[in-house]
């Protein structure tokens, strides 16, 4: 049989990503390819949660629950994969494109003198992986010539790996030895009740400089509301301290692939569109109907928001009114 296929499932705070689902079903055809086990290392998760990767296609999971691991340290988390990977001796590692998963990524691959390729967006089962490059204008094949791969996968590409209850597989503790670190934790602040997750959203509503100032964002959050949308902005946004950086979307922000995303007040420059040009649909709100975004719309609404959005808003609660009533 050849070299494992090894997924890194991060459960910080106790909670399973859920583009760990995702990662296995990538994981799951390659190893499936290269007739070689799908193994899991679960960090920050015990024997059910284990289980559950089983469930959701995994061969083999090795996890620990050790208390360092329930918040993100790199250092220690590296240590937990490289200890698998030492055990396993993977073909490949997947991690989620995320904050925590790109970090990793950057340590394992030097630990494991690995080839390393970030935000991957397809995976042939040779071995060859396709990003996108220069703020998604290219695409770059890469081609590795490391005999091992860390590879941080694009959030919400691949459907995400269906649990088959009663699958088997076999469940193993790591048993986690960490060794000296530089880096502790101090503290997590959660995002404010009720905000729905950038990175997992399927509808966002965005406000750029157009908004014109803090106070007049909540023009922005109304519309989301109404539409069960998270709060996007552009850079211009978040310099302008009108909101804090976690909501920016582009080359600096996140990357974010809704079913809809309305860009309210944003020119659409490139380094905003690298970060949401994935989006299935994307209605733009501007004044200028020839800058980029409203080129780029799928639906382009030339007009002032602060005149458009109290109309859109009190359209989609009528027709929600008229959906519960009927
Ligand atoms: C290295 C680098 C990285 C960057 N990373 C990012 C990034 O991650 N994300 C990002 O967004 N930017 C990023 N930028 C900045 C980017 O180049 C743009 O400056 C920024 O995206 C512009 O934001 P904006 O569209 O909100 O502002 P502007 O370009 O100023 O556009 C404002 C828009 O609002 C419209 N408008 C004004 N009033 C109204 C109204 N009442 N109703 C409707 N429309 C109105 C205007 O017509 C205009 O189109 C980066 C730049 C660099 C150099």
């Amino acid at each position: 049989m050849s070299q494992p296929i090894l997924v890194v499932a991060l459960n910080l705070r106790g909670r399973a990503s859920p583009q760990t689902w995702e990662l296995l079903s990538v994981g799951r055809r390659l190893a499936d390819a290269s007739k070689s086990p799908l193994v899991a290392v679960l960090a920050g998760g015990g024997p059910e949660a284990a289980r559950e990767l089983v469930e959701r296609g995994a061969d083999r999971v090795l996890w620990t629950d050790d208390d360092r691991l329930q918040e993100l340290n790199e250092e220690l988390h590296a240590q937990a994969v490289l200890q698998a990977a030492a055990k396993e001796n993977p073909a490949a590692v997947l991690l989620p494109s995320n904050v925590a998963g790109r970090s990793l990524a950057c340590r394992l691959a030097v630990k494991l003198g690995a080839g390393l390729a970030m935000d991957v967006s397809e995976i042939e089962a040779a071995g060859q992986v396709k990003r996108g490059a220069y703020s998604g204008n290219l695409v770059a094949d890469v081609e590795f010539q490391a005999p091992v791969r860390v590879l941080t996968v694009t959030a919400m590409l691949f459907a995400p790996a269906a649990r088959q209850a009663g699958r088997s597989g076999e469940v193993q503790e790591l048993k986690f030895a960490p060794g000296p670190t530089r880096t502790e934790f101090k503290s997590f602040q959660a995002e404010e009740a009720g905000e729905i997750d950038l990175g997992s959203a399927e509808r966002i509503v965005s406000g750029g400089r157009g908004v014109g100032g803090k106070d007049k964002f909540s023009a922005i959050r109304e519309l989301a509301h109404a539409l069960g949308a998270a709060v996007g902005a552009s850079r211009a946004a978040v310099d302008s301290g009108w909101i804090p950086y976690r909501h920016q979307v582009g080359l600096t922000g996140r990357t974010v692939r809704p079913k809809l995303y309305v860009a309210c007040g944003i020119s659409g420059q490139i380094q905003h569109l690298a970060g949401m040009s994935g989006a299935n649909a994307i209605v733009a709100i501007n004044t200028d109907p020839e800058c980029p975004m409203m080129q780029q719309a799928t639906v382009a609404v030339a007009g002032d928001m602060f005149e458009l959005i109290p109309l859109i808003v009190a359209e989609v609660k009528k027709r929600k009114g008229a959906a519960v009533a009927a």
